[in-house]
């Protein structure tokens, strides 16, 4: 979650341009016979239309109601986008929830005006839009002048070295600019609407919350969320005694969010409706340490530190450690959760190397915030924010502490009780309700109120003169307060407690454009028979593909059939996903439609005792027993063997013909 206190709301697209040259040195499929995407290196239209293609026609996802004409920023997952889907909120929930013993819960998406008022999501959730002044269509600000900047990069070769740098500039602190430099900098360009080419209004700020009201009165006014994490703020204090009134500890949530994006684009990445996974890790501000920081330490990975965006460097590879140690990364519970989020993604499947943690500028991030980083991964449309992982500190308990009256604190118990210097304010009933009659609580409550500079000095007003001025805000006057009103004193005093509020570290997860970022990573095309014959790949790891095995007869004859039945059963025992494909095509016209779909492996009934079992990667086979056969699949897409360890225990199987010969049959 993240206020959108200054500038854009969302800040999903980071600012630095990048060689085309890695989106398909990167996109190309790990075998020889792969048909790399150089080609495509300067044409990341092209491959991005060969993902969106494929993933359109196979039924990843589709425009929501598309028989009425869609409606921008929303989409269906089908049926294997869903498993995708599950499959990545299943590993979450292991990697996350489970290994970190993290307490889960599961809040309505409907919620009271009064909790985001508190929230602040109220008053300052917004992006920055401008207005066509002619026909009013809404543009984001800063989306206009972004394109404009990569636009002139890209395609302006007359542009003076001092003009790139300055546009290089303006794209790295692009979510740093206000209203009013966003707006100068439109004007400065000249940049027009784009459809129309009209004039531009002033950004202003738009709430990106959907409003709605609770209850048929339309009395009571409710929103949308548009992030899950206040349902999990406002349990604080039943989750806190659930846990035994102990921290650290974190609480977990997976849901929907609302967000009535200005120009939803890109697919699955700005939408106006997505999941999120949300953590929040509730800690002591004053020990921010993490018992199992070591166990990621020495991760090393790309980071983009704030220093190295503002001079215009890139991100340089950091070992974790270091970057804690040397107070890049503000405390180690932040950085435990940067490498578990790294860990998380690169186990999906998201490459590496286009996998990179970008520090927040000061201004992008909310003043209350210790430090910010975002897991930022690169697909075809550039850099994106797909975790935000952020150190709030203690601003939203405080927010809903203030608000709803309720503390929600913890407390450290001492083992030895600890004296400590406190000052205590005693007013005396007595004489203010003398003097003060109908007005004594007020005054009371402003004297019981006042901080400790405050108090001294009225003290010594007191101990000098014998009485003082003394505002009270609720009476919206001064009052004379005596020496005889109130004694204020530092005084020794044994605790035996500490209570404070905790710190909170929030990591955020965009599903939808972690698995958008996934199936740009996975997808590959390899040359069929032909050199102009592409087949369409999806290298998903078995943890993440939507089905993990097919089975095929390889001639529709009642012994196979039963065969494939057979091992179908086995399959559903061991949990295995999978589909047994009857249809009268080739084989090889079946392996490319599994292929297409990222299926990690195929069992090809070719005898009632022993079957062929082919790794969608490499395209080698084995023979394997039909009794064996399911467990097999299952040592391999588990992640017990890798498909190599397998071949080396089963005999390799070369008799079929290559997938790209029978897929050129029929
Ligand atoms: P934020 O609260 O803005 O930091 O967002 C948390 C995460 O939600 C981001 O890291 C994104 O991955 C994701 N996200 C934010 N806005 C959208 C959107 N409009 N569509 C899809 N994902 C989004």
């Amino acid at each position: 979650m993240l206020l959108r206190l200054l500038s854009s709301a969302s800040r999903a697209i980071a600012a630095k341009p990048h060689p085309p040259q890695t989106l398909a040195a990167a996109a190309v499929g790990a075998t020889s016979t792969t048909r790399k995407l150089a080609a495509m290196a300067g044409n990341r239209e092209a491959f991005r239309v060969a993902v969106g293609n494929t993933l359109e026609r196979r039924l990843f996802y589709v425009p929501s109601f598309k028989i009425y004409g869609g409606v921008a920023g929303l989409y269906d997952y089908g049926p294997p986008g869903c498993a995708v889907k599950a499959n990545v909120l299943a590993f979450w929930r292991q990697h996350f929830v489970l290994e970190e013993g993290m307490l889960e819960v599961d809040c309505p998406c409907v919620t009271p005006e009064v909790v985001l008022k508190a929230s602040g999501h109220v008053e300052k959730f917004t992006d920055l839009m401008v207005k066509d002044e002619k026909t009013g269509s809404c543009y984001r600000a800063d989306h206009l002048l972004k394109d404009f900047c990569k636009e002139k990069l890209e395609n302006d070769n007359t542009l003076s070295p001092e003009k790139v740098e300055e546009l290089n500039h303006i794209l790295a602190v692009l979510d740093d600019l206000s209203a009013e430099q966003l707006g100068a900098k439109i004007k400065e360009y000249g940049i027009v609407a784009p459809d129309t080419k009209n004039l531009l209004s002033d950004p202003y700020p738009f709430n990106l919350m959907f409003q709605t009201s609770i209850g048929p009165s339309g009395l009571s006014a409710g929103y949308m969320r548009p992030e899950t994490a206040q349902g999990i703020f406002v349990n604080f204090k039943d989750l806190y005694y659930y846990n035994g009134n102990k921290l650290p500890f974190a609480a977990a949530q997976i849901g929907q969010a609302f967000r009535n994006e200005i120009s939803p684009r890109q697919g699955l990445l700005r939408v106006r409706e997505f999941t999120l996974a949300e953590i929040e890790h509730f800690v002591d501000p004053e020990d921010k340490s993490h018992p199992k920081f070591s166990d990621v330490s020495d991760l090393e990975f790309l980071m983009f530190p704030r220093e190295d965006q503002l001079t215009g460097r890139s991100a340089t590879r950091l070992r974790l450690g270091e970057a804690v140690s040397e107070g890049t990364v503000n405390n180690e519970t932040l950085g435990f959760f940067i490498g578990r989020v790294y860990l998380f993604l690169t186990q999906l499947g998201i490459d590496k190397d286009r996998l990179r943690f970008r520090q927040h500028l000061p201004n992008e991030m909310a003043h209350y915030a210790a430090d910010c980083w975002d897991a930022e991964i690169e697909c075809s449309y550039g850099w994106i924010e797909c975790v935000g992982i952020a150190d709030r500190s203690a601003y939203d308990l405080r927010a809903h502490s203030d608000k709803s009256g309720v503390p929600l604190e913890a407390h450290e118990k001492f083992a030895e009780p600890r004296e400590v210097e406190k000052l205590v304010i005693t007013p005396s009933k007595k004489e203010l309700g003398l003097a003060f009659k109908g007005s004594q609580k007020m005054v009371l409550e402003a004297l019981e109120a006042m901080g400790e500079t405050e108090a001294l000095g009225m003290k010594a007003a007191l101990e000098s003169k014998g009485d003082v001025e003394f505002k009270v805000c609720t009476l919206g006057k001064d009052v004379t307060i005596k020496r005889n009103m109130v004694s204020i004193n530092m005084e020794k005093k044994k605790e035996h407690q500490r209570k404070f509020t905790p710190s909170v570290i929030e990591p955020s997860f965009g599903i939808g454009r972690i698995i958008y970022c996934l199936f740009e990573h996975c997808f590959y095309q390899r040359t069929g028979k032909t050199d102009d014959e592409q087949l369409n790949v999806f290298r998903f790891p078995p943890l993440v593909a939507p089905i993990k095995c097919t089975v095929f007869p390889l001639v529709k004859v009642e012994k196979f059939d039963v065969v494939a039945k057979k091992i179908s059963k086995a399959l559903t025992t061991a949990g295995i996903s999978h589909i047994i494909d009857i249809t009268g095509t080739s084989i090889g016209k079946r392996y490319a439609r599994t292929d297409e779909i990222g299926v990690p492996l195929a069992i090809t009934v070719d005898s009632t005792t022993s079957v062929t079992v082919r790794d969608r990667d490499s395209k080698d086979q084995i023979r394997v027993e039909v009794d064996e056969v399911a467990l097999v699949v299952k040592e391999v897409t588990d992640g017990q063997s890798t498909w190599a360890d397998i071949m080396w225990r089963y005999p390799a199987h070369t008799a079929l013909a290559t997938d790209e010969e029978e897929a050129s049959e029929t």
